[in-house]
């Protein structure tokens, strides 16, 4: 099963994700954790999205492609995975396809964690608050830039999958246990 998983941050998405690569024993596709280990490690392209992603902008389709075309052949994505955090724009979108196409894969469900600005201000807040730093993007102003690129640039690739009947949306704003419970009932 090949899925993606959207939802802008401090929508609950990573949490999800970890709940359904353990039930479906698929792995999870995090391009935001991928460029951390290049930023971590030093490397040329993790200085260079260092700075972008540090202000919440959005790193170049270029980049994320050539990073998703390696990972998506490796033998450990043969059962399955969950695309999350991309794609972000609808170039990366359509790029997706073509790869997908050249490999004979195909997107099962695209779901969307639906949730309410304001309240999910304040948990991106909170999380900001407790995090002590461990992301250097979680900040206020940061966070809030995030989603407004994120309804800028990302929304309209949900639109796009809409058009393809492949999307799904759960009302983010009920517990974890509740999101959860509406996704596998997509999923089954
Ligand atoms: P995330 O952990 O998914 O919230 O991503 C953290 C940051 O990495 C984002 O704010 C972007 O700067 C960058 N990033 C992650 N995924 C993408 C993507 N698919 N396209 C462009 N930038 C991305």
């Amino acid at each position: 099963m090949n899925l993606i998983l959207f939802g802008p941050p401090g929508s609950g998405k990573g949490t999800q994700a970890e709940i359904l690569i353990n039930k479906y024993n698929i792995v999870q596709i995090s391009t935001g954790d991928m460029l951390r280990e290049e930023v971590k490690l030093g490397t040329e392209l993790g200085k260079t999205a260092k700075s972008i992603m540090d202000n919440g902008d959005l790193v170049s389709d270029e980049i994320i492609m050539s990073m998703i075309e390696k990972r998506i052949i490796k033998p450990d994505c043969k059962n399955g995975f969950i695309l999350d955090g991309f794609p972000r724009t609808l170039k990366q979108a359509k790029d997706l396809d073509n790869i997908l196409n050249l490999f004979d894969i195909l997107i099962d469900k695209v779901i969307e964690i639906n949730v309410n600005e304001n309240i999910l201000l304040k948990r991106i807040l909170k999380r900001a608050s407790e995090s002590k730093k461990t992301r250097d993007d979680d900040n206020s102003e940061i966070l809030k830039n995030r989603i407004v690129v994120y309804k800028k640039d990302t929304l309209p690739v949900l639109e796009y999958y809409k058009n393809l009947n492949k999307l799904y949306s759960v009302d983010g704003m009920q517990n974890v246990a509740e999101v959860s419970k509406d996704i596998q009932k997509i999923l089954t």
